[in-house]
C-alpha cells in the first residue's frame, strides 16, 4: 500500500467558486488566476475545471505553452509580461497578452517591432502603481508608455490594470483608485484591478471590465473576518491522510524534535503520516487545528519531515488507520494557516511534489 498521505482536489468545488466569482463579476469577464500551478491544484486540472472562464492569469511562459498544448484557446494573461526578448515572438505566436510595466519592457518591444517581429500584433496590459510598490508605472510614467506604446507598430488593444496592497484590510481600496483614476486621466481603455478581497468586498468600485480572482476560486478566504463558507466557497483540495502509529504517554512525557511539547495528563498520541516535506508548515504550532476519524483536535510537538503528532486522548476509536484531514473538507486550510501564523495561499501552493494527487469529481 501506499504512504497515505493525499490531495483530493474537486472540480466540482472549482467550478462552484469560479461560478460564484464570474456572478459577482458580471457584466465584468473574470480571469481565472492559475499562478504557481493553480495555487497547488494542478494547472491543466484547473485549466479544464475553470473551462467557463474568459481568460486564465498566470506567470510562466512555459505554462502558458502547456495550456496552448492543451487545446485551451482562450486569452491567456502574463501577469509579470515578458522577462526578455526573445519571449516576445513566443507571446505573437502563441497569442499571449504580456502586462507591461517598465519601460525596459517598451523598448524591448520597440526593438521587436523593428526587427518585424510583432507580425499580427499584441493585445496588452499596462500596469499602472497606483501604490503598492512593487511593479508598474508611476506619476509621468504611465502617460509616457501609453504614449510610447501607442506608437509602436503592432500594439493592439491596451488595458489599463493596477493591483491592490490591501483589499482585504483597513485602508482598503479608495486611495489606489483614486491615484489611479489620477494616472490615468483622459486615457480611454479597459479596465482591470479587483483580486478576490477586492471583487468580494468592493465589487461595484472593484469590478471594472475584468476581475482576477484566485483564492476565492481555491475555496479559501481572502480575509481574517470572514469565512469562505460564509462567502459561500467550497474547499476544493483535501490534504488527508491517516494514522501509522499510537503512544500512550504519562504525564509529564515529552513529544518530538526538541522535546517542546510536555503531556500535563495522560495522553493518546497518534503518529500521522504527513510532514513538512509533504508541504505541511514546520512552524505550525502546537495548538495547530487537525481532524481525526472527523473529530476536531491538534496537533503536539513539532512538525517533522515526515510525520506530525496529534492529540487523540478523547478520540479513543483513533487508532492506527484512522483517517485524518490536514486542511480541506471539514476543516478550511484558513483555520490552519491562522494557527501557523500565515495565509492559505502559502499552504495550497506549498503542496510538495511527493504528494499523491486524486482528482475527485
Ligand atoms: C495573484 C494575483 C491576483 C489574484 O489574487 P488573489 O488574492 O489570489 O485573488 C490578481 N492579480 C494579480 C496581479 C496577482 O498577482
Amino acid at each position: 500500500m501506499p504512504r497515505p498521505i493525499l490531495a483530493s482536489i474537486s472540480a466540482s468545488a472549482l467550478a462552484h467558486n469560479l461560478a460564484l466569482a464570474m456572478k459577482e463579476a458580471a457584466p465584468a469577464k473574470t480571469w481565472a488566476v492559475l499562478k504557481a500551478n493553480a495555487y497547488g491544484h494542478g494547472l491543466l486540472r484547473a485549466a479544464k475545471a475553470f473551462a467557463a472562464a474568459d481568460g486564465f492569469a498566470l506567470l510562466d511562459l512555459v505554462d502558458a505553452l502547456k495550456l496552448r498544448s492543451a487545446g485551451i484557446d482562450k486569452p491567456l494573461l502574463m501577469l509579470e509580461g515578458f522577462f526578455a526578448p526573445p519571449d516576445i515572438p513566443q507571446f505573437v505566436k502563441y497569442r499571449l497578452t504580456p502586462a507591461v510595466h517598465c519601460f525596459e519592457q517598451v523598448e524591448m518591444l520597440r526593438d521587436a517591432a523593428g526587427a518585424g517581429q510583432l507580425g499580427e500584433g499584441l493585445d496588452l496590459y499596462l500596469k499602472v502603481n497606483s501604490g503598492m510598490n512593487r511593479l508598474g508605472f508611476m506619476t509621468e510614467g504611465v502617460a509616457g508608455a501609453w504614449t510610447a506604446l501607442k506608437a509602436i507598430p503592432g500594439v493592439r488593444d491596451i488595458t489599463l490594470m493596477t493591483h491592490f496592497a490591501d483589499a482585504d484590510g483597513e485602508s482598503g481600496i479608495d486611495g489606489q483608485l483614486q491615484w489611479f483614476s489620477a494616472l490615468t486621466h483622459g486615457l480611454h481603455a479597459p479596465k482591470s484591478y479587483a483580486n478576490s478581497a477586492a471583487l468580494l468586498r468592493f465589487p461595484d468600485k472593484a469590478r471594472a471590465d475584468w476581475v482576477r480572482p484566485g483564492i476565492m476560486l481555491y475555496g479559501c478566504s481572502p480575509f481574517t473576518f470572514r469565512t469562505a463558507a460564509e462567502i459561500g466557497l467550497k474547499p476544493a483540495m483535501t490534504l488527508s491522510t491517516r494514522v501509522i502509529a499510537v503512544q500512550n504517554l504519562e504525564p509529564g512525557e515529552r513529544v518530538g524534535y526538541g522535546f517542546t511539547y510536555q503531556a500535563a495528563k495522560e495522553m493518546r498520541i497518534g503518529v500521522i503520516a504527513c510532514g513538512y516535506a509533504d508541504g505541511y508548515p514546520r512552524h505550525a504550532p502546537s495548538g495547530t487545528p487537525v481532524l481525526v476519524a472527523g473529530r476536531r483536535t491538534q496537533i503536539v510537538g513539532r512538525v517533522s519531515m515526515d510525520m506530525i503528532c496529534v492529540d487523540v486522548t478523547d478520540i479513543p476509536d483513533a487508532g492506527v488507520g484512522a483517517p485524518v484531514v490536514l486542511w480541506g473538507e471539514g476543516l478550511s486550510a484558513d483555520q490552519v494557516a491562522v494557527a501557523a501564523d500565515t495565509v492559505s495561499y502559502e499552504l495550497l501552493c506549498a503542496l510538495a511534489p511527493r504528494v499523491p494527487v486524486a482528482e475527485v469529481p
